[in-house]
């Protein structure tokens, strides 16, 4: 489950350590930033293990940042755009509950 992923991937993150968000290179407080990572060349949410990256709070806002996250990976698949919309949406959802 998707909703489960990401309140688990909460966990991962520290209160202290600062991230660099990969669409504005902006470092950000990790604990306020979306964790990603792919995984068989889809998007995924950050699960404990593997490389990862982050995404800050503003892109996340900005509709253009998924396009941008996906095609800098070559990734940009209709299933990527689908799946990190989703992780974005429901994130937002989440840290708005949690913060
Ligand atoms: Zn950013």
């Amino acid at each position: 489950m998707l909703e489960v992923k990401i309140y688990n991937s909460f966990k991962f993150a520290s209160l202290k350590t600062q991230r660099m968000c990969v669409v504005c290179r902006q470092k950000y407080l990790q604990s306020t930033m979306m964790r990603l990572c792919v995984k068989n060349e889809k998007i995924e949410v950050f699960c404990g293990f593997g490389r990862s990256f982050y995404l800050c709070k503003e892109c996340a806002d900005k509709p253009k940042s998924v396009e941008r996250i996906l095609k800098s990976r070559k990734l940009n698949t209709q299933e990527n755009q689908i799946q990190l919309k989703e992780i974005i949406t429901l994130w937002q959802y989440q840290s708005k509950n949690l913060h």
